[in-house]
């Protein structure tokens, strides 16, 4: 683990993300675990620091979850599990499914004033739902053009609706997960990879936390911190990470920078401007 390699391929990256979270599934109504129960998860994450070391990668601050909607129908037809890990039937959904849940979101919430937006689809159906194109991932993100309109898009799926521990564990890592790499490489094409892994969350490595707010631990993706030169899950505020610098950096003294805010607070309004 000494060969990573960051690359910046030079293309978009979303620096202030709007979130547009689309739940679909008829498990939302009949599963463990609630929307307003998820919203809340995602909400914890991103007030907390956890995206702070994003600022490194060409300024990307803090996303936002900036309208949500529920829609209990069922996405897809159900079907053999072209996997074969399950013996009945399952949920098989087309990536051309979730564009659609896309689009119609994107009316409902369109961006305003050059926001930067990501329409993500929150599915929760029994049995189990894959999406055939991507049939080995939790989630995934991609990108589509819209009538002129470049539209970032993503699905999370959640594989246990009826465990209430499970969900509330992982659903979290999965939209952590695409939510960094969407971020950091919205085109799936010309953003930030780390070599051998690929986008920035690609080592698959997730790390249980208990965020401030919320009762139940949750799990969050790990990402590559160039400045760190490893993977992290920041839950602190890191002064020399929003400087730019890396630990063997000299940094400026800090109490004239800090000018009396606290670390958290100084870090916030370079962030908030
Ligand atoms: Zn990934």
């Amino acid at each position: 683990m000494a060969n990573e390699l960051l690359r910046d391929q030079g293309g978009p990256v979303l620096q202030r993300a709007k979130i547009v979270l689309s739940f679909r599934g008829s498990g939302w109504q009949t599963g463990a675990i609630s929307t307003t129960d998820v919203r809340r998860a995602f909400d914890a994450v991103l007030a907390s620091p956890y995206l702070s070391h994003l600022v490194q990668y060409r300024g990307i601050r803090r996303a936002e979850i900036v309208f949500s909607s529920v829609d209990t129908s069922d996405l897809g037809s159900l079907g053999p599990d072209p996997r074969k890990f399950v013996a009945g039937n399952i949920w098989l959904l087309r990536d051309e499914d979730i564009r659609n849940v896309a689009r119609d979101a994107l009316k409902a919430r369109p961006p305003q004033d050059n926001e930067e937006m990501i329409y993500f689809t929150v599915v929760s159906q029994d049995p189990i739902p894959i999406v055939v194109e991507q049939k080995d991932a939790d989630g995934y993100h991609n990108t589509f053009n819209e009538e002129g309109t470049t539209v970032f898009y993503g699905v999370l799926l959640h594989q246990s609706a009826s465990t209430v521990e499970e969900s509330w564990r992982y659903l979290p890592g999965i939209f952590t997960h695409e939510l960094v790499e969407t971020c950091t490489d919205p085109d799936v094409r010309s953003g930030f990879i780390v070599d051998p892994f690929g986008e920035i969350c690609d080592m698959g490595e997730e790390r249980a936390v208990r965020l401030p707010g919320l009762e139940r631990e949750i799990k969050l993706a790990v990402y590559w911190s160039e400045l760190k030169r490893k993977t992290v899950t920041p839950l602190t505020y890191s002064l020399r990470v929003a400087l730019g610098k890396r630990d063997t950096d000299s940094v400026p003294a800090v109490k004239p920078l800090l000018q009396g805010k606290s670390v958290r607070d100084f870090i916030l309004a370079g962030c908030n401007p």
